[in-house]
């Protein structure tokens, strides 16, 4: 392949503080590639404003205005980060031959750009995962929170890359592939892996925020995991059938040692046919209908299939 268009896909939310120093230090990327001949003068940067609700709007549309490189989605409203990234790779896929999605605070890094890309040119690799090396500058929270998640998503038998995140390069094809899921709860690095294609792995080191704070916030972080868990594995339904067989044992053995109380102690009548079968039936029933809630929910929003996002402007 001869020099492909590649667009780079930054999802921005409240991220008026860093977008200065983004674009110019992917500009500075780009440029050196377009000189260097190995991507097209045509190559963008898109940047999508999620309903931020600080000066990012206003920022992109004068940055559009100044370079001939920068593009500009503005979303209705604030729909989180895999549905913003979702409406960049959508709406600019038919002016790129590949997209690379990246977060806008550049914490991850660039410089493995020119490397993605060769996968694709030289390649012809369709899907390209930039992967953390090492997780040194996490908090250890989110060190071992993480781990936890890729290892019981693994357990789940569920394909995730591990330690990837939303840094990739699709080409054409994966993104065509992927407007065609209809699924609401979104969960971009689980569905990319399940359409299949040529792919490879480019490993990188995640620095710190140059500025601003994260608008990942722990309760949005574990319900992003659980939306995970939940839109690509069914285990957690065979876990409860897996727990009731367990308690209907220890339910079988309880019941024999009370039988067997019965005629050799003596205890309060009653008292233990009363409080077993409360506490076991209890506790089994509801948790068998908090994961049957969870899958249940999700049934309800994917039946309604509202759309995942409207977009107010654009600008090119
Ligand atoms: N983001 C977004 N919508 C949201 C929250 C976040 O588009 O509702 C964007 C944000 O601007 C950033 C990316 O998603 O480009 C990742 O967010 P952040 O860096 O805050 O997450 P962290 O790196 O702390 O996990
Ligand atoms: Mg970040």
């Amino acid at each position: 392949m001869q020099k492909p268009i590649i667009g780079i896909i930054l999802p921005c939310y409240n991220e008026e503080e860093v977008l200065d120093f983004t674009i110019s230090k992917l500009n500075e990327v780009l440029n050196k590639l377009k000189s260097n001949k190995t991507i097209s003068i045509n190559s963008f940067i898109a940047l999508v404003d999620d309903g931020s609700k600080d000066k990012t709007w206003s920022l992109i549309k004068s940055y559009a205005n100044d370079l001939t490189t920068i593009k500009g989605l503005k979303l209705s409203k604030n729909v989180g980060h895999q549905n913003a990234l979702l409406a960049g790779l959508l709406n600019f896929n038919n002016d790129a031959d590949a997209l690379i999605s990246i977060d806008a605070d550049l914490q991850d890094d660039i410089s493995i750009i020119p490397e993605m890309i060769n996968e694709f040119v030289q390649r012809d690799i369709q899907v390209v995962y930039a992967v953390r090396s090492k997780r040194d500058t996490d908090s250890l929270f989110k060190k071992y929170s993480a781990l936890f998640f890729y290892k019981l998503m693994h357990w789940m038998k569920v394909n995730i890359v591990y330690n990837h995140a939303d840094y990739r390069l699709c080409s054409n094809k994966i993104i065509e592939a992927l407007s065609q899921y209809n699924e609401v709860n979104l969960f971009l690095r689980g569905i990319i892996p399940t359409i299949g294609f040529s792919s490879s792995i480019v490993y990188y080191e995640r620095k710190s925020r140059v500025a601003g704070v994260s608008k990942y916030p722990l309760g949005k972080m574990l319900s992003f995991a659980l939306n995970g868990i939940t839109s690509f594995s069914n285990y957690p339904l065979k876990l409860v059938t897996l727990i009731s067989f367990i308690v209907l044992s220890l339910c079988i053995l309880a019941t024999l040692y009370a039988i067997g109380s019965f005629f050799l102690t003596s205890i309060v009548p009653g008292w233990l046919s009363t409080v077993l079968p409360l506490y076991f039936l209890g506790g089994v029933q509801l948790f068998c209908l908090g994961i049957m809630g969870e899958y249940i929910a999700k049934i309800y929003s994917e039946v309604k299939s509202r759309p995942k996002y409207f977009i107010e402007n654009r600008i090119d």
